[in-house]
């Protein structure tokens, strides 16, 4: 196993070796386990913050620093990531969270990690370390390259450095759970509550028929927004004054026990179609538009004959369905790892 320290020691190993898998944390092990005939470039030691000033609201970080580090260091000053990267407490990584493209709960309201992610430094295939983006937040200058490395599952290099933007986290937090009679009221009061102007932090669907819905800001403001939420959705449900813990569950998947953890990408419109399906718990998140879920061999095969597109993250040998065949896919990886260095899984 290679256990770099230093982006240099990142070069050498690339070069070194004709095929590579890299590895962060291991939280999504579909994705970083090595197959025969591939070098495991471990990162977890490739860590540390490198550049954070809390007034210009940007942190800088080696990409095998655990992303519960970095919040606990924002914390102390009353900030966060606000995409809330997932699988944080089993050990995700920051290279790793943008490597394989993956937002939380609060990305309903933020926007997700594409959205946070102001650089990149990176080794390609030929082992150059290349950059993309900044490290400031305005910065108008080039194409947003960097954005090209969210979700491209290491195919196009090694991060080795993420700069991102961090946002103030709101001073109180509540959550609303509402169940109803059937799913397809359950839509349609999620489908109000996408229309309507109340600056949701999170709105997550339950199967089969409840809604979650999390508000955030000044604590005087909140029961009133609460009341409000309460009206539109003509239902009391239940409040949950200290929302933190609950949420914290959420993002680390810690309801998904497996064989199988999928991502799915999903739309209200589908939902009816993805609830018939052989799935384990699950939740959506983002007012319906990603599902997490767990699921066996059979989930896996109904997506797949439906051609429904998903992305697993633990207990696949092939994670990614479908296959990127898009030109535009092809074209970079030949510029940036001509020699196939990181074969897509
Ligand atoms: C050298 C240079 C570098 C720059 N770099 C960046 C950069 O890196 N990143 C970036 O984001 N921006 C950049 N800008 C853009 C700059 O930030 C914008 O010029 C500025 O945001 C415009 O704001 P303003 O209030 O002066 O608007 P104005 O220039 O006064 O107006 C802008 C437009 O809005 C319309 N408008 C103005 N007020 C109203 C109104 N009340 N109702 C309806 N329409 C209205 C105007 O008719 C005009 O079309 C750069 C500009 C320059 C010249």
């Amino acid at each position: 196993m290679l256990r770099p320290k230093t982006p240099e020691e990142v070069q050498e190993a690339v070069l070194a070796h004709p095929r590579l898998r890299v590895r962060g944390g291991g939280s999504k092990p579909a994705l970083s386990g090595p197959e025969e005939g591939e070098a495991l470039l471990d990162l977890s030691e490739l860590k540390g913050v490198v550049e954070y000033d809390p007034e210009e609201l940007v942190l800088v970080a080696r990409a095998g620093t655990r992303v519960a580090e970095v919040e606990a260091l924002l914390k102390a000053h009353g900030q966060h990531l606000p995409f809330h990267p997932p699988l944080s407490a089993p050990g995700a990584t920051l290279g790793g969270t943008v490597a394989a493209g993956l937002s939380g709960p609060l990305a309903q309201r933020f926007g997700g990690v594409r959205d946070f992610l102001l650089g990149v430094r990176f080794v390609d295939g030929q082992g150059r370390l290349l950059k993309g983006g900044g490290k400031v937040v305005k910065n108008a200058a080039g194409f947003p390259f960097h954005r090209l490395m969210v979700g491209a599952l290491g195919a196009f290099g090694v991060l080795v450095e993420l700069a991102f933007k961090v946002f103030p986290a709101p001073p109180a937090t509540r959550t609303l759970r509402v169940a109803f009679p059937s799913l397809e009221e359950a839509l349609s009061a999620l489908e109000r509550l996408l229309l309507a102007p109340l600056d949701l932090m999170a709105l997550d669907l339950l199967p089969p028929n409840a809604l979650e819905v999390r508000i955030g800001g000044f604590p005087e403001a909140l029961g009133p927004r609460l009341e409000k939420l309460k009206r539109l959705l003509g239902r009391d449900g239940e409040v949950l004054e200290e929302d933190e813990a609950h949420w914290e569950g959420v993002r680390n998947l810690a309801f998904l026990e497996g064989p199988l953890l999928l991502k799915v990408p999903s739309r209200l419109d589908l939902i009816p179609l993805l609830e018939g399906l052989p799935l384990g718990r699950r939740r959506y998140l983002l007012g319906g538009n990603v599902l997490y879920a767990e699921g066996d061999g059979e989930a896996l095969k109904a997506l797949r004959a439906r051609g429904l597109a998903h992305l697993v993250l633990k207990g696949a040998e092939d994670p990614l369905f479908p296959r990127p065949q898009n030109p535009f896919f092809q074209k970079v990886k030949a510029a940036l790892d001509p020699l196939g260095r990181f074969p897509l899984r």
